[in-house]
This record gives structure tokens, C-alpha cells and sequence, in this order.
């Protein structure tokens, strides 16, 4: 058995409770993680409330793992008991289309995503396999490790969706939240003007801090205006969706001809109203990007061990506070991510 924060039913924070479940078991070519880290992620307030449809009760929550590997099945080559590593955030097939394409992201025959269709991170242990497991160095904390491969690989994998160059200027929504301000960080260090799109005036010291050239606070969700004001009337080379819903009609009037529109994140689940009008006459790209693929799980560790790249942890707390971390997320108080430590 293990100790694991369990969701029984859908619900409000206070239905996560602490207890004990199995312990997941590995096939021969799958990796055992002992988990000590697992970051709080917007998607893990939706999946506790009952929006995913993937979700079978009951269930353990958490896909932002890091950890040391606990035991190895007899085809595993690449890493041994003892190894720290951090997990993509889902776990892929290895033989579909998308898997050999390198867009493992897109695979539908895998587990998916951990606190899905796997036991995920509020557990003591995990599942992983070799492709969704990156090796953690020694510089990087647990509590780092965990948050790479959703907090800041979703950025990255994002901006490359976008296909932007340097001295391109992009727009960033949701930029105070936690893949915003790392998106933001990541936008400098591929030297892009940033626009940065926030809801409150607390946010702008650190998004500045953390490489904005300005920073818009629309607490309505319009921002267009100012964003081609700022770029000689035109419009951004792209703009980063992290909102969603609130902000779509002003991101796509804030792209410049030519330009594109990357869906990432969407905090209201829920449909948008789109005039085709504006994406025709105007040949907008609109890029759907989905989490992160092992590529930019290793380059972003990369990153990080050089310290050209802080990823914000704004809190660490015992995993039997997990109801508490999602309180703090859905108050949006803390700047950057909420982890959870096993003991
Ligand atoms: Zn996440
Ligand atoms: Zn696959």
C-alpha cells in the first residue's frame, strides 16, 4: 500500500482526503517513481471538480512529478534505482504515428495523462516508462524538477508552436499565472518584445522582473487596442492564449497580419464566439498547443541547470495540504507554483 491524497467523488477542495491506496505495480519496461515533489496545476482544480471525462474514480490527482526511481522492469536500459528524474506529464504508446513523429503529446493509445488515465503525483508512488522520464541533476530541487515539464515545458512547446524569431514581438495572456511567467522568462531568452497580459496591478513588478517589456493589466480581458498601439499599429507576431475564454476575442484582434494565435491554456472550459472574418482577411494562424513532448522537457532541465531560467515556486507544502493548495490556486494569491512534498 501507499499514502496518497484520494478523490472518492467530484467536488469542492475539501473532497481530496488523505489515506491509503495499492501501490501501482510495473511491467517489464516500466520504471517505478517514488514521488517527492508534485506541483498544483490549474488542471488539477478542474479534474478534482469533474471536468474530465477521462477521470474514473476514485482517483489520485497530479501530473507535475519528480522523483527518484524506486524499481525497474527487465527491459529498462536508460535509468537505474536511485535516479533522480522528472515525468512528462503523460505517458505515451512509443508505436503510434504521433509517437514516432516526435508529437507524442498527440498520442491516444498511452496511459495519458497522470491523475487521468494513470495514478498520479499526490500518490507516493508512480508508473513511468522511459520515454515520459528525463534525468534530474543534482542542481535541481524536487520541487523545481516537478513543475518543468507543465509549468515551463508548456511554454516552450507553445512558443515553438508559434514559430517565432528574435526581435518578433509576442503577446502573452495569463501572464502572471504559473506557465505565464515562465513563458514570459522563456520569450526573453529568445529574444522576443514581450507584451505581458495581466488581470491586476500586483503582478507587474514581477513580470517585469522576470523579462516583460510591458505589461497590460486588463482586468476585462481587452487588450488589443494597446498591444497594436505598442507595435506601430500592426499587432503582435503572436500571441500566447494561456486564459482563454476571457481573453480570446482580444487575442485574436491583437495578432498582426500574418500572424498567430497559439491555444494553450483555457481556464473556463467553454466555447468562444469566432467572426471567421478576422482570421480570413487577416490569414491568422490559429495553433492548437498541447503540453510539452520529451524534447522540450530536456531542453528546458537544460535551462534550468544553467540557471538561465528560474522557474517561480511560490510555495511548498506536506501533500496531506493538498485541499489547502487548492484553495490558495483558486484565490490566484501566490506568485509562480504551489508544490507538494511526500515525506
Ligand atoms: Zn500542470
Ligand atoms: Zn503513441
Amino acid at each position: 500500500m501507499m499514502d496518497a491524497i484520494i478523490l472518492d467523488r467530484f467536488g469542492a477542495p475539501e473532497v481530496l482526503r488523505f489515506g491509503q491506496v495499492e501501490r501501482p505495480s510495473i511491467r517489464a519496461d516500466q520504471l517505478l517513481i517514488r514521488v517527492a515533489a508534485c506541483g498544483v496545476c490549474g488542471h488539477d482544480l478542474l479534474n478534482r471538480a469533474g471536468h474530465f471525462a477521462g477521470t474514473h474514480l476514485p482517483a489520485v490527482l497530479g501530473h507535475e512529478i519528480a522523483g527518484t526511481v524506486d524499481d525497474v522492469g527487465d527491459l529498462v536500459t536508460r535509468f537505474k534505482v536511485g535516479d533522480r528524474v522528472a515525468l512528462l506529464q503523460r505517458q505515451s504508446c512509443g508505436r503510434c504515428r504521433s509517437c514516432r513523429e516526435g508529437r507524442e503529446n498527440l498520442c491516444r493509445l498511452g496511459d495519458g495523462f497522470y491523475g487521468e488515465g494513470s495514478s498520479g503525483g499526490y500518490g507516493q508512488f508512480v508508473v513511468a516508462s522511459e520515454r515520459n522520464t528525463v534525468g534530474l541533476p543534482a542542481e535541481i530541487p524536487f520541487e523545481v524538477g516537478a513543475v518543468l515539464s507543465c509549468a515551463v515545458g508548456t511554454g516552450l512547446h507553445a512558443l515553438l508552436r508559434a514559430r517565432v524569431q528574435a526581435g518578433d514581438s509576442v503577446v502573452v495572456t495569463g501572464a502572471g499565472g504559473g506557465v505565464g511567467l515562465n513563458t514570459v522568462q522563456l520569450a526573453r531568452l529568445m529574444g522576443l518584445r514581450t507584451i505581458a497580459i495581466a488581470t491586476s496591478d500586483a503582478k507587474i513588478k514581477q513580470l517585469q522582473a522576470s523579462g516583460a517589456d510591458e505589461v497590460i493589466v486588463a482586468p476585462d480581458g481587452v487588450f488589443h487596442e494597446q498591444v497594436r498601439a505598442s507595435s506601430a499599429g500592426e499587432g503582435a507576431a503572436a500571441v500566447i492564449e494561456i486564459t482563454g475564454t476571457p481573453t480570446f476575442n482580444s487575442s485574436i484582434r491583437a495578432v498582426r497580419p500574418g500572424g498567430r494565435l497559439v491555444l494553450v491554456g483555457n481556464v473556463n472550459p467553454g466555447n468562444v464566439a469566432l467572426n471567421p472574418a478576422v482570421a480570413i482577411l487577416k490569414e491568422i494562424e490559429v495553433i492548437g498547443s498541447a503540453h510539452a513532448v520529451v524534447a522540450d522537457l530536456i531542453r528546458v532541465v537544460d535551462l534550468v541547470k544553467h540557471q538561465r531560467l528560474v522557474p517561480l515556486i511560490s510555495a511548498t507544502l506536506p501533500i496531506a495540504q493538498a485541499a489547502v493548495a487548492h484553495r490558495m490556486l483558486a484565490q490566484r494569491a501566490a506568485v509562480g507554483r504551489i508544490v507538494l512534498m511526500h515525506g
